[in-house]
């Protein structure tokens, strides 16, 4: 039998209504988000806190609400981001990790240590310029060790985003020295339209970071593509042995008219099946990624 897919909704990021009216914003909305994902075939969420007004949140009570809210409806496991963007101090970054951690219920399962650095900004080739010229992302080695140890020791498994070959070299370093345990979880970070800081959302864009996972560990690996549509490598993803991270937080999917993010899960779970790759349940999830049951 074939290895069993897990599907990763990304339900919001910080984007827009305007881009599809369904990205949850709430608690609420987020919680609704993951008892329809679900049941669409979807075993981890990703998500980040919003104010009503689609704002970013960086309160640790609402993400332990959110947590809470999931958890007393769903199974789904949880995968929550720390805010990276707008957060820089690493003290700030794990507070509501640190926080939660006291009360597994309201921990998350699973957070993101992006292990690099690169540069954000799209070129823009009809004007011949960047849209943006400073936004670097900024992860230092110290910034890894940190939050790779920090969520180790509270029971959090990091997911590792890679953007680059060299992510994925400190992502072997990082498994060497013991700060994450196998099997490690590794999410590969495409991206068309013009991101220049990360590989492009295609078969060799993506070959090229999986050529260089870190060898003879355990390791599950996903593939997530802001701004373009994941269903385009999304068979070269199952074919050789991947899971998939779509979601409305990347991409609102005009040519699929813009469906809620439950509706896309049910298309690349649909597509799982179709290769043989059955949507994994929660259960199987778990088993596959490290995760116990008492988190
Ligand atoms: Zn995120």
């Amino acid at each position: 039998m074939m290895k069993k897919l897990i599907i990763t909704v990304r339900v919001n990021e910080y984007v827009s209504r305007e881009r599809n009216k369904h990205v949850p914003f709430t608690p609420d909305e987020i919680a609704d988000a993951a008892v329809e994902c679900r049941a669409a075939g979807a075993s981890i969420i990703h998500l980040h806190a919003r104010n009503p007004d689609g704002s970013p949140c960086h309160t640790p009570a609402v993400y332990a609400e959110i947590v809470g809210k999931i958890r007393d409806r769903t199974d789904i496991l949880i995968d929550s981001t720390l805010g990276v963007h707008t957060v820089k101090e690493d003290e700030n970054r794990l507070q509501h990790i640190k926080l939660m951690g006291q009360k597994s219920r309201t921990r998350p399962d699973f957070a993101a240590v992006d292990t690099g650095s690169t540069n954000m900004d799209t070129y823009d080739p009809e004007t011949k310029t960047f849209k943006t010229v400073n936004k670097t992302y900024i992860n230092s080695t110290e910034t890894c060790l940190f939050l790779a140890k920090g969520m180790t020791a509270s029971g959090v498994k990091p997911h590792l985003s890679i953007w680059a070959v060299p992510f994925m070299r400190m992502t072997g370093a990082l498994l060497d020295m013991g700060a994450i345990h196998e099997p490690a979880y590794v999410q590969c970070v495409l991206a068309d339209g013009w991101h220049v800081g990360a590989h492009p959302g295609t078969p060799r864009g993506l070959e090229a970071l999986i050529d260089f996972l870190p060898a003879n560990r355990r390791i599950e690996w996903t593939v997530c593509l802001k701004d373009g549509n994941l269903m385009n490598v999304a068979p070269f993803i199952l074919e050789r042995g991947g899971h998939l991270a779509p979601g409305l937080g990347d991409y609102p999917y005009a040519e699929f008219g813009y469906p809620s993010n439950a509706q896309l899960v049910h298309r690349f779970a649909e597509l799982g099946r179709a290769a043989g790759r059955e949507p994994a349940t929660t259960d199987e999830a778990r088993v596959m990624l490290g995760i116990s049951k008492e988190t």
